[in-house]
């Protein structure tokens, strides 16, 4: 059904997030427009793509939307390969975290909701795991998806056969306003001309970035870098979520090593010798024999993160401007439940319950009063 509003909606950023978003108000017929900075840098590019509310250990609000983002994804999968003819290379092949003794394992914040791993079952699950790991505790549930090689590019290839217009290399410089509505936004063309951009309607899903564009958005970089090996096919048959280092292994044996979580880099850009050996040592200290399997590549790219780590969602202070920013570590897994949180509510269909006490509880508003 088409919009009565002439204007399109303006999405702030075309990474993950943005892509998710657009795509899921073009399939509620609202006319869409993409402004995005730089394709490459998005995040959506560098994640793992661990859909893993379990493994990650999350806690409280965040570990509910994230078991609820979790059980939409598979339809949300299916309609991105219906809509794009590409498939996501979605896995739901679980999760293994080990241990070092019995005691960690059994204070893990998510441990009564997986499977206990005695040592000998541990072994069976990750045949070549580093002898040092005596427990484990098996998330079934948790899995993956090809964000890096797949997803971004079927929902780019999506939102354009829904007639979304993209704008690349456009960059949103500032959020134009009467102190109470949204008015548009001045954006810098390709070409380098400034110009204003009149809109009633945004989201503000910039990543990382979002905060030159909302000061009061306490959104912040964590940069992360990693690297890909290439293994015997199905050697490692679930994802192994060790402390500060995960092995992610995709369908053709392509395995993914993250990553680092740098801080205090800000938006220094590119790889550093000590960050690709701590990934090393972290390979090291999993799956030895995967040390001498062959590089693939190495990336790196910036977290949005958030005082709380939990991510910012719906309305702002700003009549007509929303918010879908701050995933931090969980953007890939977030993406499903936020896009329908999001377009549900921008296009005041009714909500449930449980969907209105999640973004009450993500609001960009807890964080007035610290
Ligand atoms: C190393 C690493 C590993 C990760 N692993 C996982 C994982 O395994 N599972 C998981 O769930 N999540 C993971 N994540 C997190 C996930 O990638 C992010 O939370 C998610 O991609 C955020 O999406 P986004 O759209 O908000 O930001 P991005 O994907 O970063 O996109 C933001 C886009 O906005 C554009 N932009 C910024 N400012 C402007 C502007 N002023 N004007 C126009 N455009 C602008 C940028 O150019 C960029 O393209 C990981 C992240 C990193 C860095």
């Amino acid at each position: 059904m088409a919009h009565a509003s002439k204007k399109p909606l303006l999405i702030l950023g075309g990474g993950l997030i943005g892509l998710s978003l657009a795509h899921a108000l073009a399939h509620k017929g609202r006319s869409v427009e993409v402004l995005s900075k730089r394709r490459n840098e998005a995040a959506g590019f560098v994640a793992a793509g661990m859909l893993a509310p379990h493994a990650e250990g999350l806690k409280g609000n965040l570990l509910r939307l994230g078991q609820l983002s979790l059980k939409q994804i598979p339809k949300w999968v299916e309609k991105i390969e219906a809509d794009s003819g590409i498939s996501c290379g979605l896995r739901q092949c679980g999760i293994v975290v080990p241990f070092l003794n019995i005691e960690d394992r059994d204070i893990y914040p998510t441990s009564s909701l997986g499977e206990s791993l005695n040592h000998k079952e541990l072994n069976e699950q990750i045949p070549g795991i580093h002898s040092q790991w005596q427990s484990g505790i098996l998330f079934k549930k948790d899995g993956q998806i090809d964000n890096r090689r797949r997803l971004m590019r079927a929902l780019e290839k999506a939102c354009v056969g829904l007639g979304v217009r993209f704008q690349e290399g456009i960059e949103v410089l500032e959020i134009l306003n009467n102190k109470k509505v949204f008015e548009g936004v001045y954006i810098r063309t390709a070409e380098g001309q400034i110009q204003s951009l009149p809109a009633n309607e945004a989201i503000l899903c910039s990543g990382a970035w979002s905060n030159y564009l909302l000061n009061a958005l306490p959104v912040f970089p964590v940069k992360g870098q990693m690297f890909s090996i290439q293994g015997p096919k199905d050697v490692l048959k679930r994802i192994l979520f060790g402390p500060g280092t995960y092995l992610v292994p995709r369908e053709d044996g392509l395995i993914v090593v993250g990553a680092t979580t740098e801080k205090h880099a800000g938006f220094e850009e590119g790889l550093t010798p000590y960050g690709q050996s701590q990934l090393q040592a972290g390979l090291n200290s999993l799956l030895p024999i995967a040390s001498s399997w062959p590089r693939m590549e190495r990336w790196w790219g910036f977290r949005p993160c958030t005082p709380d780590e939990g991510p910012i969602l719906g309305q702002s202070s700003l009549k007509g401007l929303w918010l879908a920013t701050g995933h931090h570590r969980n953007g890939v897994l977030l993406s499903a439940i936020t896009a329908e949180l999001l377009a549900k509510s921008i296009c005041k269909e009714s909500l449930s319950a449980e969907e209105n006490s999640l973004l009450q509880a993500f609001n960009w508003n807890r964080f007035q009063s610290q």
